[in-house]
């Protein structure tokens, strides 16, 4: 027993955290990167690593820098970021980038959803309760089951496309990919920042989203 207090050992089952053993399997880091969706850790002599899985993502990750004391188990393994979903067709960008300029001098937002049963991507667009060029509020929709917010994507209107601390407050506790776009009618094309939010961190992403595109910004 690791915990005697039932709401601990409740926190502690719903968010595990096991060793990795020094050779063999582990069925239960296995169960863990297999579950459709939920987050633990393991502990390996190298690092200690996130495992998280939603329906559309597969998220391996360190969370420590490498370990210097000298732990008995085994290597945590490699690192992955996974979009399980694919990637996201490239008419939903367009379509946003539409409605972003037609939006102006204003900022706007768009959700980027994914079914798991038909494997579709569509695009949502929030209720506005007020948008001004440098402030935006909204609603974020109710999805049915088996539909996933998957990217929260909003324009910054003629400013710089960055991550504001309001920005880091809401994406905090959120599992998604947050995109955000700017300069919006500028002559030179406008500006893309993305983040993967995960287990209250923002990871950098590999490459876009968006499929056509080879970088992320
Ligand atoms: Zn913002």
């Amino acid at each position: 027993m690791i915990a005697e207090d039932p709401t601990a050992a409740a926190v502690l089952a719903a968010v595990p955290c096991y060793p990795v053993p020094p050779f063999g399997r582990s069925p239960a880091i296995e169960a863990l990167r297999a579950a459709r969706a939920g987050h633990g850790f393991a502990i390996g002599c190298d690092n200690v690593m996130l495992i998280l899985r939603r329906p559309w993502l597969a998220l391996d990750v360190p969370i420590t820098a490498s370990i210097a004391a000298y732990l008995p188990y085994g290597a945590a393994g490699p690192p992955r970021a996974d979009l399980l979903c694919g990637l996201i067709p490239h008419e939903h960008r367009a379509a946003m980038l539409d409605h972003f300029r037609a939006a102006l001098p204003n900022e706007a937002a768009a959700f980027i959803v994914w079914d798991e049963a038909t494997r579709e991507f569509s695009l949502i667009f929030p209720t506005i309760d007020e948008a001004t060029p440098s402030r935006l509020i909204y609603r974020t929709p109710v999805l049915p089951p088996g539909c996933h917010m998957i990217c929260d994507v909003h324009s910054h209107a003629r400013a710089r496309a960055f991550f504001s601390a309001t920005d880091d407050a809401d994406d905090a506790d959120a599992t998604k990919l947050a995109l955000v776009f700017g300069r919006i009618d500028d002559p030179t094309g406008p500006e893309m920042v993305s983040r993967l939010c995960a287990g209250g961190m923002f990871l950098p992403l590999p490459r876009s989203p968006f499929t056509g595109d080879h970088y992320a910004n």
